[in-house]
């Protein structure tokens, strides 16, 4: 119990630290697929990481270099895997937001608000002080520990998901410093994503005087997606969003194209699979239409599982913090679906707690940076 309390105590004492990494971090912006800012960036996070990792990597992406830090476990630590810390260090914001809306303390001491300060640079504030915490008191990890922090997480990590998957392997434990849920829930479950393009090809004709001669490709996509629908509606816990629809050129014309992009959401396999399969391998309602699908980006369903053992070690551990930790399942897709939906013990919203991610109105407590902190250093040490 002292232990854990120790370390809260030590934590609280480097607030003023953490506010100015935090600023720091936030106003070296990240929009996702910048490379060179995103280099920028990566630079500064790997200098803060390397006054206690033993090594930080930059493996090369398709836009700019993610970062992995290592750190050894104690002398006697088992060699039997490692545990994989999950963060991004991309945000949704534009450059030029932080100008116009810089990182700011507001006047209760507390929350704080700027691009990205919960989803999720508070997250890289509180690894950093993590491994600070058990340096400081002389603590190394109980296993070896690896931070994988990717560039392109909020598009759907099309390059990084790749590395999660890399470095999940051998993993005894994935831990994600997604934010957590309202209320600072531990994500122990969340459902799977993917963007689908649908397009259909069909024949152009004249509306009026060959109308027989033609085949809509609007027509037939209103039909496929009229059919989707309803298949999703006979699925537990499954959405489908078209987000967009395009084709056809005038009234008069018989569309001999068209195409929409489609979002499928899912919180089981047997859902995603019936959902993919219905879009994948759909037929043509008009013999002489074609059809082609193309999976844009997809994650897995991580199922929820209430007795996720890794979770209830969490909340043992705030509870020494004097701490409660709810846990709960997120909407929103992530990296951690990936080592979720592989069996991996897996939980994600370590982050700070915080609210209005990708919004105007985002902010974060510092508060809970530092119990985070102290959470993330109290669970690396003893497991
Ligand atoms: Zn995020």
């Amino acid at each position: 119990m002292a232990d854990a309390s120790a370390l809260l105590a030590l934590a609280r004492t480097r607030a003023d630290v953490c506010l100015e990494r935090w600023e720091r971090l936030v106003s070296l912006e990240t929009p996702s697929g910048d490379a060179e800012l995103g280099a920028v960036f990566g630079k500064e996070l790997a200098h803060g990481l390397e006054t206690t990792a033993d090594r930080v990597e930059h493996p090369v992406g398709a836009v700019g270099d993610h970062l992995v830090a290592h750190w050894a476990g104690r002398a006697d630590a088992p060699d039997d895997g490692h545990i994989l810390l999950v963060a991004h260090s991309d945000t949704v914001f534009p450059a030029g937001t932080v100008a116009r809306r810089p990182f700011t303390l507001t006047a209760d001491g507390d929350t704080v608000t700027g691009p990205g300060v919960f989803d999720m640079k508070g997250s890289l504030v509180a690894v950093e002080l993590a491994m600070d915490l058990l340096a400081r008191t002389g603590r190394a990890p109980h296993r070896p520990v690896r931070l994988l922090v990717v560039n392109d997480e909020e598009i759907g990590s099309p390059d990084g998901s790749r590395l999660v998957a890399e470095h999940a392997r051998h993993a005894t434990a994935v831990l994600g410093l997604e934010p957590p849920l309202p209320g600072g829930a531990l994500k122990i479950g969340r459902r799977g994503v993917a963007r689908i393009r649908l397009a259909v090809r069909g024949v152009s004709a004249h509306a009026g005087l060959d109308a027989a001669l033609g085949v809509s490709a609007i027509d037939e996509l209103v039909d496929q997606l009229t059919a989707l629908r309803a298949v999703a509606s006979g699925l537990p816990d499954a959405t489908v969003n078209v987000g967009t629809v395009a084709g056809g050129t005038r009234a008069n014309v018989v569309a001999d194209h068209a195409e929409a992009e489609i979002g499928l959401r899912y919180a089981a396999a047997d859902t995603e699979r019936a959902l993919m399969r219905a879009v994948l391998d759909a037929t043509p309602v008009r013999p002489r239409a074609e059809l082609t699908a193309e999976t844009l980006s997809h994650r897995a369903a991580w199922a929820m599982d209430p007795a996720n053992p890794l979770a209830a070690r969490l909340v043992a551990h705030a509870g020494e913090l004097g701490l409660e930790l709810p846990l709960g399942s997120s909407g929103g897709a992530g990296d951690t679906n990936l080592t979720g939906s592989l069996g991996i013990p897996t939980v994600d919203g370590l982050g700070p707690t915080g609210a209005g991610a990708h919004g105007e109105d985002e902010h974060a407590s510092l508060s809970s940076l530092l119990e985070r902190a102290a959470l993330l250093a109290s669970f690396l040490s003893r497991g």
